[in-house]
């Protein structure tokens, strides 16, 4: 029998988790099985129970789970505990280890297959979501000049960067704010709203984006998204979305389960869309 794996959210016919894992299963020999598990909006817990009682190993967690998975692990890494939420889990006997990949997912794919490094650069972060809240200390962590939250909730911004300055290792300023106050040019401006799930522009000042600058859009497979399209007119030219950042944060639940780290150059090349 095969090691078991499963992605559990609802919805779940659209994650792309079982072709990269059992893409990464085939590149590394690994034999494992990965399959997807719906589970209803109240039945999070009874669903993994039932996976572990059938010899589930371990599961990725997807919308709207990632506060359940929390909630239900008895060993939160650190990451787990700065996100707030848990997009990994791992089974042993009655132990739930719990991690969160995305924010290192993120930076992985920003510094090693975008090479844009963050080290004295001012990054700019739209959204103060769980997504931004994962990226904030792997972020601060590159030790960039300047790392600055801009949300709709004003309230939300604030708070995670205070949370974010006092949880770091380093000094790096931590600004939240809300879009009227921005100012300023970034180096690296990040979309980590969700904005871009229905085609909406958040009201976002052209003059952030640095020419030299890269422009990346945490949602994937929309193609040319508006703040990405903002961020070409405003003369950016290096431009990404977030399918780096999904093979990168499943390369690192796969290593996590596995003990090997597959490359992703060949996943992310299958799965992305072109930016036009
Ligand atoms: P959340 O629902 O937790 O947060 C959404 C954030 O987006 C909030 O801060 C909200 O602002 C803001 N927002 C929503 N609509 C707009 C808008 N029209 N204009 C401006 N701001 C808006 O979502 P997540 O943080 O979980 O996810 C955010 C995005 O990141 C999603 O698109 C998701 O697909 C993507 N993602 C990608 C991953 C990857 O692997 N590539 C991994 C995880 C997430 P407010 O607080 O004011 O409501």
């Amino acid at each position: 029998m095969p090691d078991r794996y499963a992605v559990i959210g609802n919805p779940i016919e659209q994650s792309k988790s079982p072709f990269i894992h059992t893409a990464f299963a085939q590149l590394t020999g690994q034999v494992m099985d990965y399959s997807k598990l719906f589970a209803p909006l109240d039945g999070f817990a009874a669903a993994v129970d039932a996976f572990r009682v059938s010899g589930g190993h371990g599961m990725n967690v997807t919308a709207p789970f990632k506060l359940d998975a929390f909630a239900y692990a008895t060993h939160l890494a650190p990451s787990a505990q700065m996100a707030g939420a848990v997009n990994a889990m791992k089974f042993e006997g009655d132990k739930v280890y719990a991690e969160n990949f995305d924010g290192v997912g993120l930076v992985r794919d920003l510094v090693c297959n975008l090479q844009c490094p963050l080290q004295g650069r001012r990054v700019l972060i739209l959204g103060a979501g769980g997504a931004t809240r994962g990226a904030l200390l792997p972020l601060l962590a590159e030790q960039p000049a300047e790392l600055v939250i801009v949300n709709r909730t004003v309230a939300k911004a604030q708070a995670l960067a205070t949370l974010a300055y006092q949880h770091q290792t380093g000094k790096v300023p931590v600004t939240g704010v809300g879009y009227e106050a921005l100012q300023g040019v970034f180096d690296v401006v990040l979309n980590a709203s969700s904005s871009s799930l229905t085609a909406e522009l958040p009201p976002l000042p052209a003059s952030v984006f640095g020419t030299g600058g890269l422009a990346y859009d945490l949602t994937y497979g929309k193609g040319l998204t508006p703040f990405l399209k903002l961020a070409q007119q405003a003369g950016v030219t290096h431009l990404a979305d977030g399918v780096g950042m999904l093979a990168e944060q499943a390369a690192e639940a796969f290593a996590w389960w596995r003990g090997i780290r597959p490359d992703t150059a060949a996943v992310i090349h299958k799965l992305t869309v072109p930016l036009v």
